[in-house]
């Protein structure tokens, strides 16, 4: 009986890990799909300069609009990418349309804003990342210093030497680039010294909790002096209050992005901003964007 019973738990529990399984092949086959197809939206979340409250540039974030489920979050489908190798094609439609989009706001006056694209551990150790920057920047015609690529700390640990080649190839190209999510990685200085970095961006996991836990504050605060130092820009990620955003403008910190001042957003609600903004900065309203 017990045999029986252990019997159908096992046939359940097959059966369980087989819809599981299916799921996988079909959402692989559809992620596919949307890479050929070029089925990504890009959205953006503007970055903010802390001294002077202008929009500096913003971050692009991808999104897969699927039908019947609205916009996938990254954090459902990366992961994915990434095991299946789907992340080089996706990475690269990223690049390309984060070009493109430079280029259509540098054309309508706002020619000092940046764009920062993440790219991942795979993307980045694909071989031909340097050759697809520098092919999407000349195709539209983008100064090489308006893009920035966030990478992450563990992506620069695994192999140091082809690390370093990609790295200073890119720095070749006058692209910028930032260590994402910093704070919860290895975090090996040595590297920081080695590694031609221009941006350390704090880790929202600090941020959330700067003004409610000391620990939190300590070591925000000292990735800002670290970042100093160390001739590095620093930039705090999930923003969301204003006694957080205070701290951090009171601690010296350059730049912000969080909800407190804008969540991500589709490319023609980022236009309304800065055309909005810079309306207040004629008026002499809180002025939150660069006039061009
Ligand atoms: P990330 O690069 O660290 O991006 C910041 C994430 O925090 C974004 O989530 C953003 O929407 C969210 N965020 C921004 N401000 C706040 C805030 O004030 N509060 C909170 N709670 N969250 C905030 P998103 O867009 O879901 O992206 C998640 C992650 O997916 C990104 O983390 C990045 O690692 C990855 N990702 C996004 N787009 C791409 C891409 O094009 N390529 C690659 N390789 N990865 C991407
Ligand atoms: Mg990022
Ligand atoms: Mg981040
Ligand atoms: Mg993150």
């Amino acid at each position: 009986q017990a045999k029986d019973r252990g019997r159908n738990r096992f046939c359940f529990y097959t059966a369980d890990m087989n819809v599981h399984a299916v799921a996988q092949l079909e959402l692989e086959a559809s992620l596919r799909r949307a890479v050929e197809r070029e089925e990504f939206v890009l959205h953006f979340q503007p970055k903010v300069d802390l001294r002077t409250g202008l929009v500096t540039g913003a971050e692009a974030l991808i999104r897969w609009p699927r039908e019947g489920r609205g916009l996938e979050s990254p954090a459902r489908f990366i992961p994915l990418a990434e095991k299946t190798g789907l992340i080089v094609p996706m990475g690269a439609w990223v690049i390309e349309a984060a070009c493109r989009q430079l280029r259509s706001w540098h054309d309508a006056g706002w020619s000092h804003l940046r764009l920062a694209v993440n790219v991942s551990g795979r993307q980045f150790h694909s071989g031909d990342l340097p050759i697809v920057v520098a092919q999407a920047l000349a195709r539209h015609d983008v100064p090489a210093g308006a893009l920035e690529l966030e990478l992450t700390e563990s992506m620069l640990m695994d192999d140091p030497e082809q690390t370093i080649a990609v790295l200073t190839a890119l720095k070749r190209i006058g692209v910028q680039l930032s260590l994402d999510d910093f704070g919860t990685g290895y975090s090996s200085f040595a590297y920081l010294s080695r590694f031609p970095i221009d941006t350390l961006k704090i880790d929202q996991s600090f941020v959330r909790n700067i003004v409610t836990e000391p620990q939190a504050a300590v070591i925000a605060v000292s990735i800002i002096d670290l970042a100093h130092r160390l001739q590095l820009k620093v930039v705090a990620e999930g923003v969301e209050t204003e006694a957080q955003l205070g701290y951090l403008r009171q601690h010296d910190c350059d730049e912000m992005q969080g909800y407190y001042f804008a969540k991500p957003m589709p490319a023609e609600s980022f236009s309304e901003l800065m055309v909005t903004a810079k309306a207040l900065a004629g008026t002499g309203g809180r002025q939150t964007a660069a006039p061009p």
